[in-house]
């Protein structure tokens, strides 16, 4: 299998940064390592590195989609003032009973998304020096 080195470095800097990041943020540091590299080719290999489950992508509306490297069942819990996404783990069998629900109502293969809002910590603390 040819490997495109543009997905490893997309994967490495997904896999060391360890957080949510944009296509732009990836594009601005891919760029460093391989000048010639353009936005859409990051889009494409984002695009691949989610079909082969190495990458997730997570969208928000009305926020740009961020891509993480995969690592395992997660939820996310999003500032509405900064944009700044965190992981959430929620407890095994509060995922188990939530995913019951599809079922209930006699569907298959339903899935599940949860998303959390709120203002972070950070975004707090500026509120109250104000
Ligand atoms: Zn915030
Ligand atoms: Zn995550």
């Amino acid at each position: 299998m040819k490997v495109s080195p543009i997905k490893v470095e997309i994967l490495k800097i997904l896999r060391f940064e360890n957080i949510h990041l944009t296509a732009d943020a990836i594009y601005i540091k891919l760029k460093g390592l391989i000048p010639r590299v353009s936005l859409a080719s990051v889009y494409r290999n984002l695009e691949l590195l989610c079909e082969s489950g190495d990458a997730r992508k997570i969208t928000i509306e009305g926020n740009a989609a961020r891509y993480e490297s995969w690592k395992g069942d997660h939820f996310h819990i999003h500032c509405t003032v900064c944009g700044r996404i965190e992981d959430v783990a929620l407890d095994n069998s509060i995922v188990k009973e939530l995913n019951k629900i599809g079922r209930l109502y006699g569907y298959r293969s339903a899935s599940l998304k949860i998303d959390f809002f709120g203002v972070c910590d950070t975004c707090n603390k500026k509120k109250d020096l104000r």
